[in-house]
């Protein structure tokens, strides 16, 4: 019988590949637009230049990190791979735009000594405010809340606030800390302190990680993150050139709009009119979008999937003449305290080889609507990118080039709460018996390698 996956971005694709390695039965892979990879969309430019739509780097360590890189491996892509080492500027200067300037953030040890603006004293004295912060034992709370309680506001407001917006375009005072730092939660909830936390577990056993070539390379060569030299799409790409020649029966411009559970087993109905019974499904599709498809038959799991909140991202790509980076680096977070509109600029041309700048500026998030209304012209966010970038980086020629789009509903929000919607989502699914499994950046990460690792165990889940 028939396994149905419904979404082909990096998730769908990931998932089409790890089942066609164990199964044998007919796969078919259902996809809404026309065109498969999702958020991930590189275009190059006749000047060579890449304008990433959605994500440009990968990281490389940690489990999740190693299995990416075990997967580009399989598909063959090591030589397309762009490092970028941890000497490089483009890892080391991250910056943050406070008090009307940019400010390096503290990148060595040395420097966690120092008084580094836009902090007021070194930061390891704020790290160390852990030691006599009192515990407030609680399931969930926000990541602000959580580091300004054990830090101090200096770190909440110009480290994490900045950062989350960096990572999902999220409000930290709304982020659940087990986001980032479920570790270091769990530590102060069980021992009192982080410190005390890390002390009790240095001398715990951990298993060592598996490398294979690629990801051992990786690490020898101390990669901080990578992408590719055509960009990211060269992975979907290549999955999907994978799967195809695996046999796997690809659908795009199929809409799915409806789900029916029945016996063990489900209807998929389209909008082109076709049905597919099958006997599991593989979601990688937006939470909210699979709440709509099941809300009929399963009002309460549909609720449950609904509480997964999405936001909108204004992404603005700009080649400018020539190299007008004052200091080269990553690029820079505006916390949301400050005037800018934006959420961050990402220096591309300093992660590739170019003559020209190229960057990309990130805006809206949390904040899209506030700022710029329900439904903004693309020109009405490129002057107010073009404007922020002139005052911040002075940047005073207009772009060779550039390209605007507004993504909706791009990036899940794991609000206060999110660890244990997912368990009651889990629960649901096991306790109705409902062939279902789930994958994609709605549940447990929104990163690339979150969302590969997703996808495998979702595999994993429907071989029973
Ligand atoms: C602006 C931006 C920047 C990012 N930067 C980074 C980064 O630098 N590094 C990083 O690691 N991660 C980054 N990410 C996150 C990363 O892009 C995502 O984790 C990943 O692309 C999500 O893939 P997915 O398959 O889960 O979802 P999607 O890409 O959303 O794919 C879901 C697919 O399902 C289809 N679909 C939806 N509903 C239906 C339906 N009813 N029927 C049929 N098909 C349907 C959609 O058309 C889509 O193709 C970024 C994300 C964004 C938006």
């Amino acid at each position: 019988m028939t396994k149905v996956i419904l979404g082909g971005g990096l998730s769908g694709l990931s998932a089409a590949y790890y089942l066609s390695k164990v199964n044998h039965q007919k796969i078919v892979l259902l996809e809404a637009a026309n065109r498969l990879g999702g958020w991930i969309k590189s275009e190059i430019n006749e000047n060579g230049v890449i304008f990433e739509q959605g994500p440009r780097t990968i990281r490389p360590s940690g489990i999740h990190g190693i299995n990416t890189l075990d997967l580009i491996e399989e598909l063959n892509l090591s030589s397309d791979i762009r490092p970028i080492l941890s000497s490089n500027p483009a890892a080391k200067n991250r910056m943050v735009y406070a008090n009307g300037e940019l400010h390096t953030l503290p990148n060595s040890i040395g420097s966690l000594f120092k008084v580094q603006k836009p902090f007021s004293k070194p930061l390891f004295l704020w790290l160390l405010g852990d030691i006599t912060a009192k515990v407030k034992i609680v399931n969930d709370e926000s990541i602000y809340d959580f580091t300004k309680r054990r830090f101090g506001i200096e770190i909440a407001d110009y480290l994490i606030s900045p950062l989350i917006r960096g990572i999902c375009a999220g409000n930290a005072k709304e982020i659940s800390v087990k986001f980032l730092m479920k570790n270091l939660f769990e530590y102060e909830q069980k021992y009192g302190s982080i410190c005390k936390g890390i002390f009790n577990n240095i001398f715990v056993k951990k298993e060592p990680l598996v490398r294979k070539p690629l990801a051992t390379r990786a690490k020898v060569e101390r990669w901080n993150v990578y992408t590719f030299n055509n960009g990211i799409e060269t992975l979907t790409k290549a999955l999907e050139l994978n799967i195809k020649s695996n046999n796997i029966d690809i659908h795009k411009n199929v809409f799915v709009n409806k789900i029916q559970f029945k016996d063990n087993s489900a209807v998929i109905e389209t909008s082109n009119g076709n049905s597919y019974c099958c006997e599991h499904i593989i979601s990688s599709i937006g939470a909210k979008d699979l709440a709509s498809l099941l809300k009929d038959e399963h009002p309460e799991l549909a609720t449950m999937l609904n509480r997964i909140k999405t936001v909108t991202v204004g992404v603005v790509n700009l080649e400018f003449q020539g190299n007008q980076l004052g200091e080269p680096g990553f690029g820079f977070l505006v916390p949301p305290s400050e005037t800018p509109s934006i959420l961050g600029v990402i220096y591309d041309s300093c992660q590739h080889p170019y003559d020209n700048t190229v960057l990309t500026v990130m805006m809206g998030g949390y904040w899209f609507k506030e700022l710029f209304g329900d439904n903004p012209s693309n020109e009405f966010l490129l002057n107010i990118a073009l404007k922020d970038i002139q005052n911040i980086l002075k940047i005073q020629t207009p772009p060779l080039r550039y390209k605007v789009q507004i993504l909706k509903d791009c990036i899940p929000q794991y609000v206060v709460g999110h660890e244990s919607n997912l368990s009651s989502i889990d629960n649901y699914i096991k306790n109705n018996s409902l062939p279902l499994s789930l994958c994609g950046s709605s549940y447990h990460g929104v990163g690339i390698n979150d969302v590969i690792i997703s996808a495998k165990n979702a595999v994993n889940n429907s071989i029973y």
